[in-house]
């Protein structure tokens, strides 16, 4: 029998990471397994299920190239069988009618629990059962004849053909239930993979107050759909022989439900930080740039940058950015004179005998060549005639010549600058000590 799995999202106007996981779970689970992805809209709440969030949705899938086969099912069309399945366990007398409390608002449907342990096999968990006094007979249509949530899901289960339900660990006690109404509605249950929750450092279910939780925040704080992607994919899942960055193909052919943990998955942003970074490094330098001059453009400092300078700085800072916003804090290889750290000024450059240093290495800088390793021996004269152990001038270059104390390596960085650059730094530094 071929997999037929399915991402059954509420549409609510965000889309939340447990939920996107939960999509991606599915899709490499069907993509490892040659079968099918199927993509159902629960949208029977019709309040929140507006046309803009299905769009958020789908622009979700979409982003993070979790492509769907076959037309997605919007839950809202399937209320006919929904209600006509119910009143088929009416006729079989699994479920009964009942003006829940009379309130003369009419009857609605309950479903008639059978009495037997309930249990299932879940292939995450292991064996899970629950004791049939825990598991009350529970409203299926609603007196206003609306289905209910349980209903729905498992009547379009059983009309798409789902073979594997992968979800948050969140519907475990639903699924006590559901597979007893797959039984009454005469299907065979599918098999269950109920995903570990993923918590906040206290252990806690991570939501908004702990950080970005949404697709939507991340993509607009600059990270990759592929960075998410993949980490997203960790949480909870293990491929084994410490891999993590991955490619889309690698995942699909790692990916195997005895390979999903059971024990909850911590966010961890560093870690998303570090992984982005991995994939900003791997990126075509000319795509890196682009995005890069996107930032850029929006501050003071940003315009009418020449190419190929915008292009060195790149190469020099690709490697170490984690995030291309960090490209907003890049001023001072663009501006003339950069702003000098006070305290760094403070502390470093009014050291005595920076000033003189300062001076020497000007003059040692007068060269044609501007190659890393010239820099480098230039600093290192300038040590050797001020009486400094080799090293000890490279924090006071940096800060004379970026104004802070952070950076890439400080020899690529003056490369970076050029002659003219870095000497009008130099004398700059010089008069502010
Ligand atoms: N709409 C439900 C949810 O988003 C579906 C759960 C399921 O996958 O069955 O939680």
């Amino acid at each position: 029998m071929s997999v037929r799995v399915r991402f059954a999202p509420s549409p609510t106007g965000q889309v939340h990471i447990g939920n996107i996981r939960a999509a991606i779970f599915n899709w490499l689970f069907a993509r490892h397994e040659g079968g099918k992805f199927l993509l159902r809209i629960e949208d029977t709440d019709r309040e929140r299920s507006t046309p803009e969030a299905v769009k958020t949705v789908l622009g979700a899938l979409a982003w993070l190239g979790l492509d769907y086969d076959e037309e997605p099912l919007y839950q809202s069309t399937q209320k006919d069988a929904h209600v006509a399945a119910a009143e088929e366990l009416v006729k079989k007398g699994l479920a009964y009618k009942e003006d829940k409390g009379g309130t003369g608002k009419g009857e609605c449907i309950i479903f008639r629990m059978p009495e037997r342990e309930a249990f299932f096999h879940d292939e995450v968990k292991g064996d899970l059962r629950k004791e049939s006094k825990d598991v009350k007979d529970m409203v299926i249509v609603r007196s206003d004849g609306n289905p209910v949530f349980h209903l729905a899901n498992v009547v379009d289960d059983i009309k798409m053909g789902i073979t594997h339900i992968i979800r948050g660990d969140d519907h475990v006690e639903n699924t006590f239930r559901h597979i007893a109404l797959f039984e009454a509605l005469g299907a065979k249950p599918p098999k269950y993979a109920h995903l570990p929750m993923i918590v906040n450092q206290h252990g806690k279910p991570y939501s908004k107050r702990d950080g970005a939780a949404f697709v939507g925040d991340f993509r607009e704080r600059g990270f990759l759909a592929d960075t998410l992607f993949n980490y997203l994919a960790l949480l909870g899942w293990s491929p084994g022989e410490d891999r993590e960055k991955m490619t889309k193909q690698e995942m699909i052919s790692f990916f195997t439900l005895d390979r999903v943990k059971s024990a909850p998955a911590q966010m961890d942003e560093k870690k998303l930080l570090h992984m982005n970074g991995l994939y900003l490094a791997d990126m075509q330098l000319a795509d890196f740039v682009e995005q890069v001059k996107f930032v850029i453009s929006k501050e003071p400092w940003g315009s009418s940058i020449d190419d190929g300078y915008l292009s060195s700085v790149c190469r020099l800072m690709q490697s170490r950015t984690t995030l291309f916003v960090n490209a907003a804090t890049w001023k001072y290889f663009f501006v003339d004179i950069p702003d000098y750290d006070v305290k760094a000024v403070e502390k470093t450059l009014k050291k005595d005998g920076a000033k003189k240093c300062l001076e020497v290495l000007s003059e040692k800088l007068k060269i044609n060549s501007f190659e890393v390793k010239d820099v480098e021996a230039a600093i290192r004269e300038t040590e050797r005639e001020c009486g400094l152990q080799e090293g000890k001038l490279n924090q006071t270059v940096r800060i004379a010549v970026t104004g802070t104390n952070i950076g890439a390596g400080v020899y690529e960085t003056i490369n970076v600058f050029g002659r003219e650059k870095t000497l009008a730094r130099l004398a700059h530094a010089v008069s502010l000590i």
